[in-house]
C-alpha cells in the first residue's frame, strides 16, 4: 500500500517479535503474549514510534527546502526526542517547545530523560507553562513564526508527528510487516494492542489492518485521559489515510476500538495499577514499559487477560513503541522499586 510513498530510512528495518512467555504463564497460560518491540528500532536515541512516522515525514521536509524542524510535546516528549535526533542525522536545526503537561514530584524531571537527550543532540528546548492538550498548540504556532521571523526556514511537525498528512503511513508499514512476520512465524495475530494518545499510530494499524478485515482486533489503550478527543483524531488520521493509500474500504467509528479505562488518574500520572503492570513486566521479561504510555497499555493487556476479554488460546501482540527514557524523570514514583 506504501509503494507510491517515498520513504526515509531511520531504522533498522523490521522489528523483532518476541515472546512473553513468563508473563503469560503468570497471567495462566490462557492466552499467547508476544511483543512486537519497535522500542528497539533504531540507534537513533533509543528508537521509538516516532520514526516510523517521520520515515514518510522527512522527505517532505527535505524537499520543502527548510531548515528547521519544530515541533511540540510534553516536557518529557519521546517525539520530541525522536525529532531532536533525526533533525542531527539529516542535519538540520531543531526547535523544541516543551509544555507542562505532567505535575511531577521529581526535582530533576526536567533534566534528565528525554529533555536531556534532546538537549545533548543541539536542540533548542523552550519550556512552556501550558497544560496538556493533545491538539494544535498556539506556543508551536508562535514558535514556527518566530524562526521565520529570524531568517530561518522552518518546518511544522505537530505533537505525535499525527495531524501531518503523512502521519498515518508509518503504521500502515508496521501491519504490513506484521502480515510478512506472520507468514514466517505460521500464525496470524487476534489481537494487537497498542497505546494511543495523539492518534496516529492507533490509526496507522487501523488501516493496515483493515486491509485483512482486522481493524477492529487493533485494540487501542487511552493514556490521555481524554479519550472523546483521542478517538476523534484516531478516526480522522484513519480516514485521510485511508483515502491517501486508496484503501478502497470506508472506516467508521466503530472500527477505532479505544478503551478508555487506564488512563487515570491523569495524562502522565501513573496509577497504583499502572506501576504494578510496570513493575511485574519488567519482573518476569525484563522488559521497560514507561509510567506516562506502554506501562497503561500493557497494564490495560494484563487487566484483559485476567479478565478473560481475549478468547482461551488467542494470539496477542503487544505493540512495545517505546518511552523507556521518560522513566529517568520518575524516580520519586518508584523510590520504592
Ligand atoms: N507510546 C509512546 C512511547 C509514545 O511516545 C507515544 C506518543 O505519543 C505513544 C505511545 C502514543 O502514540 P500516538 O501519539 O501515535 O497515539
Amino acid at each position: 500500500m506504501l509503494e507510491k510513498f517515498e520513504r526515509y530510512p531511520l531504522t533498522f528495518g523490521p522489528t523483532p517479535i518476541e515472546r512473553l512467555g513468563r508473563l503469560g504463564q503468570h497471567l495462566g497460560d490462557k492466552v499467547e503474549i508476544y511483543a512486537k518491540r519497535e522500542d528497539c528500532n533504531s540507534g537513533l536515541a533509543f528508537g521509538g514510534n516516532k520514526l516510523r512516522k517521520l520515515e514518510y515525514i522527512i522527505p517532505d521536509a527535505i524537499a520543502s527546502d527548510a531548515d528547521t524542524l519544530v515541533t511540540v510535546g510534553g516536557v518529557q516528549s519521546n517525539h520530541t526526542r525522536m525529532v531532536a535526533a533525526v533533525a542531527a542525522k539529516i542535519g538540520m536545526k531543531c526547535l523544541l517547545v516543551q509544555e507542562s503537561w505532567v505535575p511531577h514530584a521529581d526535582v530533576v524531571y526536567d533534566r534528565v530523560g528525554n529533555i536531556l537527550l534532546s538537549r545533548i543532540m543541539g536542540a533548542e528546548v523552550r519550556l512552556v507553562d501550558e497544560g496538556f492538550d493533545i491538539g494544535i498548540r498556539h506556543s508551536w504556532e508562535k514558535a514556527l513564526y518566530e524562526v521565520k521571523a529570524r531568517g530561518g526556514r522552518p518546518y511544522a511537525i505537530p505533537a505525535g508527528a499525527s495531524v501531518h498528512p503523512y502521519g498515518g503511513l508509518g503504521y500502515v508499514g508496521f501491519a504490513e510487516e506484521v502480515r510478512a512476520q506472520e507468514k514466517q512465524l505460521g500464525f496470524a495475530f487476534d489481537y494487537i494492542v497498542v497505546c494511543a494518545v495523539t492518534g496516529s499510530t492507533h490509526a496507522g494499524m487501523i488501516v493496515g489492518f483493515a486491509l485483512d478485515g482486522r481493524q477492529r482486533n487493533v485494540i487501542g489503550v487511552d493514556a490521555s485521559a481524554t479519550p472523546a478527543k483521542t478517538k476523534a483524531q484516531v478516526l480522522s488520521i484513519a480516514q485521510h489515510t485511508a483515502m491517501l493509500v486508496e484503501l478502497g474500504t470506508e472506516l467508521v467509528d466503530d472500527d477505532v476500538v479505544l478503551l478508555e479505562d487506564y488512563a487515570y488518574p491523569g495524562y502522565g500520572i501513573p496509577s497504583e495499577e499502572t506501576k504494578e503492570a510496570i513493575r511485574l513486566c519488567a519482573r518476569l521479561e525484563g522488559m521497560i514499559t514507561d509510567p506516562v504510555y506502554e506501562g497503561k497499555s500493557m497494564q490495560g493487556m494484563i487487566d484483559l487477560v485476567q479478565r478473560g476479554f481475549f478468547p482461551q488460546g488467542s494470539r496477542v501482540l503487544y505493540a512495545h513503541l517505546g518511552g523507556a527514557p521518560a522513566i529517568n524523570g520518575y524516580g520519586y514514583t518508584f523510590r520504592n522499586g
